[in-house]
């Protein structure tokens, strides 16, 4: 087929997004939006109060250039303190809690001997693109869909960093992060550790996305 074929095809599928409303520039005053809360959501928010999750449903919220919370939670405790949590997709949610829950805190035990207190985290949602690749595209961190992770605090003081225990000289720390980084990887689309590039150097990526994608 010439090219002089292939461009009407372009234009026509082009055309098919006409019906949409013109996307509003990044940095637009947020708007609410009215939209029922889906199936999918409202069984969301049945698991998390079956897992004794404590959470608040979030107004769902367009921010411009792409960048909309939809059917998203502000988790309050999951069983471990969390820092820097704000929103989340439902679905995100109940994997990150049940992450921590079932992956952490079990690790934290058996493998480092002491009990997990505190997860940090370095932030859910952002209104940005991605970072570190070829052709930037708008992050999971637009939609509320990923969440950072930095390190883990134990009862006996550790903070175990993965800045610093990726490649720690320990390797009961670095089996732990390889363990929950392993276990991410069946709970969450997307994860992404220091292997994957060194804008990655310090922090687990885990998105909801379901591409099977672990690196
Ligand atoms: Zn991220």
């Amino acid at each position: 087929m010439t090219k002089w074929l292939v461009l009407p095809a372009l234009a026509m599928l082009a055309g098919c997004g006409t019906n949409r409303p013109a996307p509003r520039p990044r940095g637009s005053k947020p708007v609410t939006l009215a939209i029922p809360t889906s199936r999918e959501t409202q069984a969301c928010y049945t698991d998390l109060s079956r897992e004794a999750v404590r959470f608040s449903p979030l107004a769902d919220r367009d921010y411009g250039g792409g960048c909309r919370v939809a059917g998203a939670v502000q988790l309050i405790d999951i069983g471990v303190p969390v820092t820097n949590l704000t929103a989340m997709r439902c679905g995100l949610a109940r994997s990150f809690g049940g992450w921590v829950r079932h992956a952490a805190v079990p690790a934290a035990r058996q493998m480092l001997g002491s009990d997990l207190v505190r997860v940090e985290s370095m932030g859910t949602y952002a209104c940005r693109n991605t970072v570190g690749t070829a052709r930037p595209m708008l992050s999971g961190h637009a939609i509320a869909n990923a969440v950072d992770v930095g390190a883990f605090v134990l009862e006996d003081g550790r903070r175990i960093s993965v800045l610093n225990g990726w490649q720690s000289p320990d390797p009961q720390v670095r089996a732990f992060l390889r363990v929950l980084h392993d276990s991410a990887c069946k709970r969450f689309g997307t994860v992404l550790s220091p292997d994957y590039n060194a804008v990655h150097r310090n922090h687990l990526h885990l998105e909801d996305d379901h591409k099977s994608f672990c690196r």
